[in-house]
C-alpha cells in the first residue's frame, strides 16, 4: 500500500474555523486517514482518498457549521455518519460533547467501532439501525440532531425530527442548492413542527459553497412521523 504523506495546509482550518487545530487533533485526523484508507481498501466507505480532499472535504466540512453554532457538552445524534461524516470528527475536535453514530449500513459501522477504538474516544456510541426506527424509541433524547449528506432536506427532516428536544436543534449539512430544498420543504417542516432558525452561507471555504440549515423543533413531533421510508421517499419533494 502506497504510504500516504499527511496534510499540512492546516492554515484552511484557521481561515475557515478560526482558530488552529491543537497537534493532539492533529495527530487524531492523521491516525483516521490512515484507517480510512487502509479499511476503504477493503470496502468501500468513501468515493474521496486524496489527502487535500479529505482533510478539506470531509474533515473541514464536517466542522464548518461550529462557527455559527458552538458546541459545548451537548447530546447528539448524526443520522447516517457513514464513515464518521461530522459525527467522528466533531468528537475530535470536541471531546466533551456525547455523540450517538448511527447507520443503516454494518460495513459502516464496523468501520466506526474500529476508529472509536483505535483513536480511544469516549461519550460516543455506533449503532447499526435505520433512523425511522430508532426514532420511535430515542424519542426527544438528543439536543443536537446532525446530519451530512443522507437525503434530501424534507427526508432528513422527517428522519430527524423526533429525535430532538423541544427546543432542540437539527443541524443539516448542505450544498448551494439549500435554498430550493427548503422551498420544497416548507409544508413537512410546518407539520414536522421545526421551523428554519438559521442560515450559514459559506462561499470562501477554498473547496466550494456550502450552505448549512439550523432548524428549531417547536412542538412534540405528531405520532404519524417518521413515516415509513418508502413512503417518505415517494412523498418527497424532490
Ligand atoms: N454522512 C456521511 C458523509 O457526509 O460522508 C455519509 C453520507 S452517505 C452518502 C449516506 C449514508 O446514510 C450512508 O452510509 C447510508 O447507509 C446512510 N443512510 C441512508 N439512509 C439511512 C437511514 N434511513 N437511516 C440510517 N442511515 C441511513
Amino acid at each position: 500500500m502506497k504510504v500516504p504523506k499527511l496534510f499540512n495546509n492546516w492554515k484552511i482550518f484557521e481561515s475557515n474555523l478560526g482558530f488552529a487545530p491543537s497537534e493532539t487533533i492533529k495527530i487524531k485526523l492523521d491516525k483516521y486517514y490512515k484507517i480510512l484508507l487502509a479499511e476503504n481498501a477493503k470496502y468501500n466507505l468513501t468515493r474521496i482518498t486524496s489527502e487535500k480532499e479529505v482533510y478539506e472535504k470531509h474533515f473541514l466540512d464536517s466542522l464548518l457549521f461550529t462557527k455559527e453554532h458552538k458546541l459545548s457538552n451537548e447530546k447528539i445524534i448524526d443520522i447516517g455518519t457513514g464513515p464518521g461524516f461530522p459525527g467522528i470528527v466533531l468528537k475530535i475536535f470536541f471531546p466533551e460533547i456525547e455523540i450517538t453514530l448511527i447507520d443503516s449500513n454494518n460495513k459502516k459501522v464496523n468501520f466506526l467501532n474500529i476508529l472509536i477504538e483505535k483513536l480511544n474516544l469516549k461519550k460516543i456510541t455506533a449503532k447499526h439501525v435505520r433512523a425511522e426506527e430508532l426514532a420511535r424509541i430515542e424519542n426527544e433524547h438528543y439536543d443536537i440532531v446532525i446530519s451530512r449528506a443522507v437525503a434530501y432536506l424534507d427526508v432528513i427532516l422527517e428522519l430527524g425530527v423526533r429525535f430532538t428536544k423541544i427546543e432542540g436543534k437539527v443541524i443539516l449539512l448542505k450544498g448551494p442548492k439549500a435554498d430550493e430544498e427548503i422551498l420544497n420543504s416548507k409544508n413537512i417542516a410546518e407539520k414536522l413542527k421545526v421551523t428554519l432558525t438559521a442560515k450559514q452561507i459559506l462561499k470562501d471555504t477554498g473547496f466550494g459553497e456550502r450552505i448549512n440549515l439550523f432548524y428549531t423543533k417547536t412542538k412534540s413531533t405528531p405520532d404519524l412521523y417518521p413515516r415509513e421510508y418508502a413512503r417518505i421517499v415517494k412523498e418527497s419533494g424532490k
